[in-house]
């Protein structure tokens, strides 16, 4: 059975990290006065983030007012439609003592917050992971200083000025002539977690040429036809997952890089379904790329989920 293949924006369909309704008025954040205001409204609210997690209760993320805020590093996020400002601190989240608040990672909700606030977490757990870990300049180790919306920072020694990076990684699923898929078990997973390849774009190489040059280091396969399918943001702590879809022409075996993976072999629709329900063999969850591109590949949605590490 091979389906017809989905390409363009709608291919994967609601990916959970890559959906927000907050405009994130860029035009803002060299207006100190307007950020200035929007910190003294009392409408304001805050996302407070530690170590990728924040507070949140049933029915979405906790916010605080700025009054009540933590101290800590400070990011606009954006604007609602209803000139609502949200901003997110990096510093200690508060006590989740409240009947039905508890502390969660971007992992364990992204994929069942609102699109308001899967936006705004993710949106705050990348930009505080960055303030976190870039706290000096590079050049000369001076402690930077965080332009007023908390979008770049700026040595004051010598005025280099530094931005949040984000790291390209590229997944990808590849099937074989019978329109099988590629799956592995990463060597750190255990049990029966597998999944679809992946790996980082490395400097002065395109996204296709860290496709054919993953797939290959990990499994001998040598791949044709690559093409994008869509991507998602992983602040886990700062990726950028590139989405896409490659063909491995007949005749090849797999040789498996046991530094990186344990297994990998191919799965027709059916085998895996069945392995699946068998329990043999665990999928990521909803909210990584990595489901949504093999669920597009297999037609539907598959059973079965795995609960990675925090
Ligand atoms: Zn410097």
């Amino acid at each position: 059975m091979t389906s017809p293949e989905l390409t363009g924006p709608d291919a994967l369909g609601g990916l959970a990290l890559a959906r927000a309704t907050v405009d994130r008025v860029t035009r803002r954040r060299t207006d100190r006065e307007w950020i200035e205001a929007a910190w003294k409204d009392p409408r304001t609210r805050v996302l407070v983030v530690r170590e990728g997690q924040a507070l949140v209760r049933d029915d979405g993320l906790v916010f605080v007012s700025p009054e009540e805020a933590p101290a800590g590093t400070r990011f606009l996020l954006g604007e609602d439609p209803d000139g609502v400002v949200y901003f997110g601190v990096s510093g200690p989240l508060g006590s989740a003592s409240e009947p039905g608040v508890r502390v969660a990672s971007l992992r364990e909700v992204g994929a069942l917050l609102s699109d308001r606030d899967a936006g705004l977490l993710t949106h705050a757990v990348a930009l505080a992971n960055w303030h976190d870990t870039h706290v000096r300049c590079p050049l000369d180790g001076s402690v930077t200083v965080p332009d007023p919306a908390g979008h770049s920072a700026v040595c004051p020694t010598d005025g280099s000025e530094h931005f949040p990076r984000t790291d390209p990684a590229v997944i990808m699923l590849v099937t074989d002539p019978e329109d099988r898929c590629l799956l592995a078990r990463n060597a750190a997973w255990p049990g029966r977690r597998v999944s679809i390849l992946a790996g980082f774009v490395e400097p002065g190489e395109s996204a296709e040429q860290a496709v054919i040059r993953e797939v290959a280091e990990e499994t001998g396969i040598t791949v044709t036809n690559v093409r994008y399918v869509g991507s998602q943001p992983w602040p886990m702590p700062r990726s950028l997952m590139l989405g896409f879809r490659a063909d491995a022409p007949a005749g090849q075996a797999i040789t498996v890089d046991h530094d990186e993976l344990a297994e990998a072999r191919w799965w027709s629709r059916a085998d895996l379904l069945a392995a699946l329900q068998a329990r043999e063999l665990a999928l990521p969850p909803s909210v990584s790329i990595a489901r949504h591109i093999i669920e597009a590949w297999y037609g539907g949605p598959l059973p079965s989920t795995w609960t990675p590490p925090r």
